[in-house]
């Protein structure tokens, strides 16, 4: 009987055979079994995280974060063409692996692989992201990126800084308008910021269109997978709107934008708690627990 943790990594194998970057994604099968049955690891904790490994108190019990470290090929130009070779190698093994992971599974599950109306499916999936691009919640979500460049651009002007992040926090370093602890809050809260301008709207297209696939009469009983990308994603709203408060208070010139964001993002996690109203409450595997 395969585990959740090998399931899971069945697919990060079918990715590896779509074309993923190839500085990525090279793994043994064996070493990637090992992985999978380490008890220690949280099974399907990175289903519902924010991907910030960087800030993840998690890293250690994460067969995700596991994968990546192992997968890094060396960056030496020296070593590219024999790691290419590897490369591609491996991929052709990855390949076959996922031929016969996916028959097995499709055995177990009792899925018959030929039977499949690619079009129909493929013309399904079409109409719901349709409904769920013009959902409220998903095109607030790509207006809210829209609201956040617009409010960089006007704090850049009112500084006179440059274009980048980097030059912002640069100029008001320097400005010694700020004393070093105040810049530090500020490169935080930016942080932050950047992390889920563009989480958002794939998150939320997620869990709309999840929502539109649930089948209620199998689903009764099990967590809904479209919750979960809810959840992340109010809680990915509630850090911005956090980090939006703690920005406020140092840009007192900003304050009308500043509100009328937090105002939009309010309205925001209203609209997606109604729309999905079990997201609050999914217990997350690992961070809820
Ligand atoms: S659970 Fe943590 S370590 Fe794992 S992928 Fe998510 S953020 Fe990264």
């Amino acid at each position: 009987m395969r585990s959740k943790n090998q399931t899971v990594y069945l697919s990060k194998i079918i990715c590896l055979t779509q074309g993923k970057r190839k500085e990525k994604y090279i793994m043994d099968r064996n070493r990637l079994h090992e992985m999978a049955a380490n008890p220690d690891n949280i099974p399907g904790i990175y289903n519902y995280c924010d991907r910030w490994c960087e800030r993840c108190t998690f890293t250690s019990r994460c067969l995700q974060f596991q994968m990546e470290q192992e997968e890094q090929i060396s960056d030496d130009p020296e070593d590219t063409d024999l790691e290419n070779s590897d490369f591609w190698k491996k991929i052709e093994d990855s390949f076959s692996i996922a031929l016969e992971m996916i028959q097995d599974l499709a055995e177990e599950e009792g899925i018959d692989l030929n039977d499949i109306d690619i079009d129909k499916e493929i013309e399904g999936q079409k109409k719901r992201d349709e409904i769920a691009h013009n959902h409220p919640c998903s095109k607030a979500a790509l207006e809210y990126s829209e609201l956040m460049n617009n409010w960089f651009d006007s704090a850049t002007d009112l500084i006179q800084s440059g274009e980048s992040d980097l030059q912002f926090i640069e100029k008001i370093s320097f400005s010694g308008r700020f004393p070093k602890k105040t810049v530090n809050e500020i490169k935080d809260n930016i942080e932050v910021l950047r992390w889920y301008q563009h989480f958002l709207y794939p998150k939320i297209m997620r869990a709309i269109t999840g929502k539109m696939e649930e089948v209620p009469e199998i689903l009764e009983d099990m967590p809904k997978d479209f919750e979960g990308s809810a959840k992340i994603a109010l809680i990915a709203i509630d850090r911005t709107m956090a980090a939006w408060a703690g920005l406020m208070q140092h840009f007192p010139g900003m304050e009308d934008e500043t509100l009328k964001i937090l105002v939009f993002l309010g309205k925001l996690r209203r609209s997606l708690e109604h729309t999905i109203p079990g997201a609050r409450s999914f217990i997350r595997p690992g961070f809820d627990e």
